[in-house]
């Protein structure tokens, strides 16, 4: 599998990615602020967008569902995908690897999707400069004890697994002024409806739109 087989998607040397129709919208934040929760509800909730699967070394989480939640693979053989140049992106985070997959998002792409993706600041980093057609949206927490609260409640993290990730957090949030949006989840229904907003207004850009106009004009008689 390659991006040499899918014609939509024109790959460079330095694997530079772009399509001509689909949107990467790319979800960061810290541990606990919501990315899960509105990437999984964005996903039922708005037509034509996948949800991006990641590959992780980290153990599944109580309820977790391999190849939905995420691909479950040991280190050596996250390594051997690193090397492989398996990945669009990777990173370590809280002492895990993470990285999407290369072709499945190429094979999403060609297919006319939208893809929504939950990846840690330093992975969207390395997004922007690859994707020209990448969007950043940064989710935030209402306080950072409404984050530590929800982080405790969700009930599946340990307690050294909280503090080091809560230990993250300043330095996570600090990584907000790269992105285009900010999305405040306080209220859910709100950030929802802010999240889904934002994809809404991205496929009404002139430039996506741009072959409708066209066909449209080229239609009408003179
Ligand atoms: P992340 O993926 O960013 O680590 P999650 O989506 O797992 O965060 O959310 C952390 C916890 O907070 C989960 O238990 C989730 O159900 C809960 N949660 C998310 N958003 C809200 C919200 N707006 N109000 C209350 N609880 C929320
Ligand atoms: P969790 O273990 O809570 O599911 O995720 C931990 C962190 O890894 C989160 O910040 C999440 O955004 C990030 N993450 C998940 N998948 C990827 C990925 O494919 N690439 C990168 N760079 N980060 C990821």
């Amino acid at each position: 599998m390659g991006g040499a087989a899918i014609p939509q998607l024109l790959q460079g040397e330095d694997h530079k990615i772009m399509s001509s129709t689909g949107t990467l919208f790319v979800v960061s934040g810290p541990s606990g602020a919501g990315k899960t929760t509105l990437a999984k509800w964005a996903i039922a909730e708005i037509p034509n967008l996948r949800y991006s699967v990641s590959y992780t070394s980290r153990p599944p989480r109580a309820g977790e569902r391999p190849g939905l939640d995420y691909f479950f693979v040991g280190v050596d053989e996250f390594q051997r995908m690193i090397a492989a140049d398996a990945f669009l992106e990777w990173a370590q985070v809280y002492g895990n690897y993470y990285g999407t997959h290369r072709p499945a998002t190429e094979a999403m792409l060609a297919n006319g999707c939208d893809i929504i993706m939950d990846i840690d600041v330093q992975g969207a980093r390395s997004l922007r400069r690859k994707c020209d057609n990448a969007l950043l949206v940064f989710i935030f927490p209402p306080t950072f004890q409404t984050l530590m609260q929800r982080i405790v409640d969700r009930n599946l993290d340990s307690e050294e697994t909280i503090r080091r990730r809560m230990a993250m957090a300043k330095a996570e949030l600090s990584a907000y002024d790269q992105y285009e949006y900010l999305v405040v989840n306080d209220d859910l229904a709100q950030a929802q409806l802010e999240l889904k907003s934002i994809v809404i207004a991205q496929r009404c850009r002139r430039s996506a739109r741009e072959h409708c106009a066209q066909s449209l004009l080229q239609s009408l008689v003179p």
